[in-house]
């Protein structure tokens, strides 16, 4: 029975960590939508220039359109007769150049405004690549810890093979399906003034007897735990303290 404590305890330490070996990559998943953010931040600075580089090529295409407009205009001019024919094709020749003053105009915004986009995506580029320096050393940090937590497990594991060796295999079996049963809780549980820790069942006095004595291992009529009298136990008030902070969570 002893050793049988002994196991149930172990066990709860071993799903401690894998409890822990769980959670911790969860706190990765965190980072990775913080990386995803920073890269969306980075993606939209790019995105900025990009679209002012484009629509600085479309006025200069543009420009060089009219420009070519305003040639076709000029043979035009040395070939017409009429006055009015004339001044229509000026008019229009007027009309082409004021476009392309605007278009002119446009491109020297966009140069400011490119100057200013490339200034912000410098910044943001360092901004993001401290965030991003910062987020890995985090990474790092919960590796380790998860690293930490895998290794706990493994040493507890060993410890885990001499105890289920010593059980013996009809009692481990026993043992087994209950856990199986009670997922959360401790199966191996003392007796507390002829009352089963488990379930607050009231044993009756034969079976009281023979738990305290020993010879039999007894399972609660109700819960089907295994039973067990402290005073038979070495390290009972330990063993009854983890019972019983089990029962209650
Ligand atoms: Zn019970």
């Amino acid at each position: 029975m002893n050793t049988l404590l002994k196991l149930q305890r172990l066990d709860a330490r071993i799903n401690a960590c894998r409890e822990r070996e769980a959670e911790i990559p969860k706190q990765k998943s965190r980072f990775d939508i913080q990386r995803a953010r920073l890269k969306a931040e980075l993606d939209e600075r790019e995105q900025v220039l990009q679209d002012l580089e484009l629509e600085q090529r479309d006025c200069e295409s543009e420009i060089e359109l009219r420009r070519l407009q305003i040639d076709k205009y000029q043979q035009q001019l040395n070939a017409v007769r009429k006055n009015d024919e004339y001044q229509a094709l000026l008019h229009e020749i007027d009309l082409v150049n004021k476009q392309i003053g605007v278009k002119e105009e446009r491109i020297l915004t966009i140069m400011i405004e490119t100057d200013d986009a490339t200034a912000r995506l410098e910044e943001d580029r360092k901004r993001i690549q401290e965030e991003t320096k910062e987020i890995d050393s985090e990474c790092a940090v919960i590796d380790a810890e998860l690293a930490e937590a895998v290794k706990q497990r493994e040493i507890l594991e060993a410890q885990r093979t001499p105890l289920v060796d010593k059980v013996g295999q009809e009692l481990l079996s026993r043992y087994k399906r209950l856990r199986s049963r009670f997922l959360t809780g401790t199966v191996v549980v003392p007796l507390r003034d002829d009352v089963c820790t488990g379930c607050n069942m009231h044993m009756r006095p034969q079976i009281v007897i023979e738990v305290l004595q020993g010879d039999k291992i007894h399972s609660c009529q109700q819960c089907g735990r295994l039973l067990y009298h402290p005073e038979n136990i070495e390290d009972a008030p330990e063993g009854t303290e983890e019972a019983a902070s089990h029962l209650e969570a």
